[in-house]
C-alpha cells in the first residue's frame, strides 16, 4: 500500500451546530483543494444491494470484532432509522459513506459527523489505493464556517426530490442555502438542475455521441454555463470535463481531448487529491489522450501530431476549444 499522506491537524473542530447536532467547523481559513480529513473506516459494510438480513449478519460480525472503545464510539453515532431496523443496522444506514463506485460503504467516526448541504463546500472521496476516505475543500472556507459535504453528491436534482430523499434516508428536512431560496429563485434553480441532468444523460449516450459529436460537445458547453450560474463547484465540474474529454477523444481530436483531460484532472485534484486513483488516471489521459479506450471510435479527425494552437489562452482558447466545425467536415466526408 502507498504511503498515506496526513491531513493537516487543527483544520477543524467538531462542535454543536444549531439544529443539526454536532458538525465540522473550520478552525482557521481553509483554502480550496486543501485535504481536510484522511480517515480509515472503522468498519466496512457489504454491498447495499444484497438482502438486509445477510447485511446485518456481516455488520454484527464487524462490530463484535471492534475494541471496547471502538464499540463505544460506534454506539455513540446517530441513528435516525428508529424502529425500522435494529440499532446496529440503523447506525450503519445513518452514517455510511460510499466507498467509490462499488455498492459497499464505510463507517467513519469523524467523516460521518460532517453535516450535509445541497451546495457543499467540501467533497468526500474514497481513495482505494490508500484505503482511506478523504475530504477536500471545494472552495475557500472561512474560519468559524461550517464544513459540509453532500449526502447526494454530484446528483443534479431539484428541491422536492432532494427533500424526499434526505427525509427517507436520513430523516431530516434540509434548510441549506440552496433549499432556503425564495420560491422563484428555487424554481429557477430546479429548472437549471433538471437541464444539467438531462444534458448529461444525452451527452453520455454513446450512440448520440458517435452520430452527433459536435452537438454533444455543444450540449456539454451548456452544462458549464448552467453550473456557473448555479454556483456549483462540486464533482459535477470534473464529470462535465471528463464527458467533454470522452467526446473529443472519440472523434480522435487529440488536441481538444488533451485540454479537457487537463481540466478534468485539475478539477479532480481539488476534490480528491493528487493521489486519488481516478485523479491519477485523468493525469495520464491529459498526458496521453490517445490511450483512452474509446479514442478514435467515431472517426479520426486528426493525426497524432495535432496540437492546440501554440500560445493560445483566455477567450481565444475557449473559442477554439468549443468550435467544432471541423468535426462536421470530417464526418460528412
Ligand atoms: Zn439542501
Amino acid at each position: 500500500m502507498a504511503d498515506v499522506p496526513a491531513s493537516r491537524d487543527g483544520l477543524y473542530t467538531i462542535k454543536p451546530i444549531t439544529g443539526k447536532g454536532r458538525g465540522f467547523v473550520a478552525a482557521s481559513k481553509i483554502s480550496k483543494g486543501t485535504r481536510i480529513l484522511l480517515e480509515v473506516p472503522l468498519l466496512k459494510t457489504p454491498d447495499s444491494t444484497g438482502d438486509i438480513s445477510s447485511a446485518e449478519t456481516i455488520v454484527l460480525r464487524e462490530v463484535k470484532s471492534l475494541t471496547k472503545d471502538q464499540q463505544r464510539a460506534f454506539f455513540a453515532l446517530q441513528n435516525v432509522q428508529g424502529r425500522r431496523c435494529t440499532p446496529v443496522l440503523g447506525i450503519v444506514m445513518t452514517n455510511m459513506l460510499p466507498l467509490g463506485a462499488s455498492n459497499s460503504g464505510g463507517l467513519f467516526l469523524e467523516a460521518s459527523r460532517i453535516n450535509h448541504s445541497c451546495q457543499p463546500n467540501a467533497q468526500h472521496a474514497w481513495n482505494d489505493d490508500l484505503g482511506h476516505m478523504t475530504v477536500h475543500a471545494l472552495r475557500d472556507i472561512d474560519a468559524d464556517h461550517e464544513i459540509t459535504i453532500s449526502y447526494i453528491s454530484g446528483v443534479s436534482i431539484g428541491y422536492a426530490e432532494r427533500q424526499r430523499h434526505l427525509m427517507e434516508a436520513f430523516s431530516f428536512a434540509c434548510v441549506c442555502e440552496l433549499c432556503s431560496l425564495p420560491l422563484t429563485a428555487r424554481n429557477d434553480s430546479d429548472y437549471r438542475l433538471d437541464q444539467v441532468r438531462s444534458i448529461e444523460d444525452a451527452a453520455t449516450d454513446l450512440d448520440q455521441v458517435l452520430d452527433h459529436p459536435a452537438k454533444s460537445l455543444s450540449q456539454v458547453h451548456q452544462i458549464f454555463e448552467l453550473l456557473e450560474v448555479q454556483g456549483i463547484c462540486d464533482i459535477s465540474i470534473a464529470r462535465a470535463c471528463f464527458i467533454a474529454f470522452q467526446i473529443a477523444a472519440m472523434v480522435g481530436d487529440k488536441a481538444r481531448a488533451k485540454v479537457f483531460a487537463e481540466r478534468a484532472y485539475a478539477a479532480r485534484k481539488v476534490l480528491a487529491g493528487d493521489d486519488n486513483p481516478t485523479t491519477i488516471e485523468f493525469k495520464h489521459l491529459a498526458e496521453r489522450p490517445v490511450d483512452y479506450h474509446l479514442y478514435g471510435k467515431s472517426m479520426k479527425c486528426y493525426d497524432d501530431s495535432w496540437e492546440a494552437p501554440r500560445g493560445i489562452c483566455g477567450e481565444d482558447l475557449e473559442n477554439w476549444l468549443w468550435s467544432t466545425d471541423e468535426w462536421s467536415r470530417y464526418s460528412s466526408s
